[in-house]
């Protein structure tokens, strides 16, 4: 076992919280050394916005807090110290202009994630920062004020200390929880974890053949024990499974197992007012085909058939010829089609994971550990978890730029 020369700081995780917090440390003169333990970095940067990187939202930054869940005003200073703008100016700088999509998720003009990655890379080699690949680090000490970082074959010690080794969710990327036996090795308390943006898997599923088919802003209400107890309007898709898509996503961490999600195709509109809208369709089109008044509500042709056939009602049939029973049922169908909720996915499909190291014991305003000087954390590791939307990297890139500066004056 070699004992490596005293670092200024060393960094556990290159992924995007940890790349930008090497950088951002470095650049001040700071002796920099990124212990990961994947052959190369950013994994799972690599993956965000299926390859194309939508790294923070538009708007005021103000808009984001409410997209922590409860962990908002926790997240804020660190939002507040470097915030969108910040971000995408960053990039801009280095030769990245960014895009706006008309849901205000911003992107990397390439649609390239690999042209972040390289931004951070290049970002930590101008400054010096050392990258040691292929080391998993197994174990973390405190001793003398100094910390003794343990890999397979050397100690490295540092002055501070940034745990940067995000979440547990698609442990295949690398991020497979170590972060937080290390944290708590120090004495931190571990909150959950739980998977979260995860998509939901049903029982007696309906909609395996359709899958791919998505919808925008979907209005879907929530039912537990017979009770509505949410709803919501968001971007939905059919897997062969069950459902997923950003607006499933975001919701996940209110959906329990049992639950009824009630999908409303055909609306958002009241029961009253389309019974009476439909009933007039039907009425006034005696020889039209019940399936044509149907498309009429802009439901995809494929899942009208479906629905149709879930009604009883055959693909020829005629307005004339529809019994009341078949209207209520398709009425049913149509504005609040019942999905049950088996489960929800699990670490190998959230995107992101909710829980970690208790925000209790991390000051917001430096992500210093409130319980051991000099030991910090930055990105996913912490107990924090957005929307999908850019929310999440943008938590990273703040936490890791906020725990540098707070390492860079340290005294
Ligand atoms: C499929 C997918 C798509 C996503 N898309 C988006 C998106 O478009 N926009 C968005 O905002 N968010 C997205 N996210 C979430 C986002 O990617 C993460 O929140 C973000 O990567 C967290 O950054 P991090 O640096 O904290 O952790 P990570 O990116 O997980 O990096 C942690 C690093 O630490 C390393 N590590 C862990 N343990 C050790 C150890 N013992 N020793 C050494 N190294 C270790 C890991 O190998 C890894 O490289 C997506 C997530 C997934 C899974």
């Amino acid at each position: 076992m070699i004992t490596n020369k005293t670092v200024d700081v060393i960094i556990i995780g290159a992924g995007p919280a940890g790349l930008f917090c090497a950088a951002n440390a470095a650049s001040t003169g700071k002796n920099v050394l990124v212990i990961e333990k994947n052959p190369t970095p950013g994994k799972k940067l690599l993956l965000a916005g299926s390859g194309q990187c939508n790294i923070t939202h538009e708007g005021p930054i103000h808009d984001f807090f409410s997209h922590y869940g409860d962990h908002g005003p926790f997240i804020k200073p660190a939002l507040m110290n470097f915030p969108n703008s910040a971000l995408i100016s960053f990039f801009r700088e280095h030769g990245l202009d960014m895009v706006t999509t008309a849901t205000g998720k911003v992107f990397p003009a390439t649609l390239k994630s690999t042209d972040v990655l390289h931004i951070l890379e290049q970002e930590c080699s101008t400054y010096g920062v050392t990258m040691q690949y292929h080391s998993p680090v197994q174990e973390v000490r405190h001793t003398g004020g100094q910390f003794f970082v343990v890999t397979r074959d050397t100690i490295y010690c540092g002055n501070s200390l940034v745990i940067a080794t995000g979440g547990v969710s698609y442990p295949g990327t690398g991020s497979t929880g170590d972060g937080y036996h290390f944290a708590s090795s120090l004495g931190h308390t571990i909150v959950g974890p739980a998977p979260a943006l995860s998509p939901v898997i049903a029982d007696g599923y309906q909609f395996g053949d359709l899958a791919g088919i998505s919808f925008e802003s979907l209005h879907f209400s929530l039912w537990r024990s017979g009770k509505k107890v949410g709803s919501h309007r968001g971007d939905l898709l059919f897997t062969h499974q069950g459902l997923s898509g950003p607006g499933i996503l975001d919701y996940s961490r209110f959906i329990h197992p049992r639950d009824t999600i009630r999908l409303s195709f055909a609306g958002p509109v009241s029961k009253d007012q389309f019974v009476k809208d439909l009933t007039e369709k039907i009425a006034t089109h005696p020889v039209s085909n019940v399936k044509t008044i149907v498309l009429q509500y802009k439901v995809p042709e494929r899942l009208v058939a479906t629905l149709l056939k879930l009604s009883g009602v055959p693909d020829d049939l005629t307005c004339a010829h529809l019994t009341k029973q078949q209207r209520n049922t398709l009425v049913t169908n149509l504005l609040e089609f019942p999905v049950i909720v088996a489960k929800l996915g699990g670490f190998n499909e959230a995107m992101v994971t909710g829980g970690g190291v208790s925000l209790q014991e991390i000051d917001p305003k430096s992500m210093e550990s409130r319980l051991v000087q000099g030991l910090y954390f930055a990105g996913e590791v912490i107990d924090i978890d957005g929307d999908t939307g850019g929310y999440n990297l943008q938590a990273a890139f703040s936490t890791g730029y906020l725990a540098a500066n707070a390492i860079i004056t340290r005294k």
